[in-house]
């Protein structure tokens, strides 16, 4: 496994991988990896010739007031673990490197990234949007692995790599949870012990509103009250947003039909802002 720091040499690598056409498979995330991260690796084991991963905590899609210097990183435990799943390169850049001096192009994905996340964390996903057009420019994959927890992040680069006409398939992995419940997350590290285990309440209220769907309610708002009603259960919790909406453009849904829906939560437990979502009518 090689570690990369430099564009130009991840990009003359991938250049080379395509000319002997050998599938490049690409898992960009921020570090802190985890089982949730594994599963996407071994996704991408399994489906191309090379994997390469990028570990680069993103300043731009982080608010002013985020825990973009708190975000936890250890890239030399980042680092044993891919050797461990046979990644061939990990491409991990200085922020200089991405965002040279007069940087001043951003990436802005409409209309799906005005809700939910893109609500309450404002930029957020022009930055993310911004530094995976800049990834996938550089390294160009066949395969990029995408993790469902954030569903919406899926909806906005699916979006973009078919508006910028990348030769990308997108590959969207199920979210990987711990035996409570909890998604694995790299900010679970910042959850007190106490918090950690109450926040295996957010997949329970996901849950209850499942069941609930599974035994013939239909309307929406009902739903989304079952998982307001679970969470509240939690004073350790406050809501940020619970959303029912269309799981393609990510519209408001009322009453759901035979369509994929997805249930989507932001709760905090004192500063730590966790995402989670649960899809209804799921059609693979
Ligand atoms: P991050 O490092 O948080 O930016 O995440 C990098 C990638 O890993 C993203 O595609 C995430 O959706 C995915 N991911 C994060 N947590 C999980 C999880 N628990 N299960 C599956 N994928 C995940």
């Amino acid at each position: 496994m090689e570690i990369i720091n430099r564009k130009q040499r991840i990009a003359s690598i991938s250049r080379k991988l395509r000319r002997e056409s050998r599938t490049v498979g690409f898992v960009p995330t921020m570090g802190a990896l985890h089982e949730g991260h594994i599963a996407l690796v071994k996704k991408a084991r399994q489906m191309s010739d090379v994997v390469i991963v990028s570990i680069f905590v993103n300043p731009a899609q982080f608010g002013p007031n985020e825990d973009f210097d708190r975000y936890p990183r250890d890239l030399t435990a980042d680092a044993a673990l891919l050797a461990e799943y046979e990644v061939d390169y990990v491409f991990v850049p200085e922020t200089e490197e991405i965002y040279g001096p007069g940087f001043s192009t951003y990436v802005y994905v409409e209309g799906l990234t005005e809700t939910l996340e893109g609500a309450s964390r404002p930029g957020h996903f022009r930055g993310v949007a911004t530094i995976v057009t800049i990834l996938f420019n550089t390294v160009r994959p066949d395969l990029a692995f995408f993790g469902s927890k954030d569903a919406q992040q899926v909806g906005v680069i699916k979006r973009l790599t078919r508006d910028l006409g990348f030769d990308t398939e997108i590959v969207v992995v199920p979210t990987v949870r711990e035996e409570s419940g909890l998604a694995l997350s790299s900010r679970n590290s910042l959850l007190s012990p106490e918090d950690r285990s109450k926040a295996a309440i957010i997949y329970a209220a996901l849950v209850a509103a499942k069941t609930a769907f599974k035994n013939g309610e239909r309307n929406a708002s009902e739903l989304a009250q079952i998982v307001e009603d679970k969470l509240r259960s939690e004073p350790a919790a406050t809501i940020d947003y619970i959303a029912v909406v269309n799981n393609d453009d990510l519209e408001p849904v009322e009453k759901i039909d035979d369509r994929e829906v997805l249930i989507a939560v932001a709760v905090r437990f004192g500063s730590v802002r966790l995402i989670d979502n649960i899809i209804l009518n799921r059609k693979q």
